[in-house]
């Protein structure tokens, strides 16, 4: 699903930069891009792409990520269905 948002601004994700060691594990494991490390501390980039998922924090290795892992990723995952459909991405779904 390239392309994909959840909602502007409401992602529950959190970063404390102080606690990063700057591991990469959270660059690794997000399917969606958020974060980029430089100067061996993670950085959230695209707050928007986040699904809250919760791999970033579950790897994290000194707990410096948050998110509340949930409803965001239905939500997500419908807004881009309908985006998809709308735009003729999507071919042979059952509401085709
Ligand atoms: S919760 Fe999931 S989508 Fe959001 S930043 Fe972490 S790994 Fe990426
Ligand atoms: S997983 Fe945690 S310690 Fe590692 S780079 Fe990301 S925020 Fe920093």
């Amino acid at each position: 699903m390239k392309g994909f948002r959840y909602l502007e601004n409401v992602a529950s994700l959190k970063l404390c930069q102080e606690e990063c060691i700057g591991c990469y594990k959270c660059q690794e494991v997000c399917p969606h891009q958020v974060f980029r490390i430089t100067e061996r501390k993670a950085h959230i980039v695209d707050l928007d792409a986040c699904l809250e998922c919760g791999a970033c924090a579950m790897n994290c290795p000194v707990e410096a990520i948050s998110v509340e892992a949930g409803a965001g990723c239905a939500i997500g995952l419908i807004n881009e269905w309908l985006r998809e459909r709308k735009a003729g991405g999507f071919g042979g779904g059952f509401l085709s």
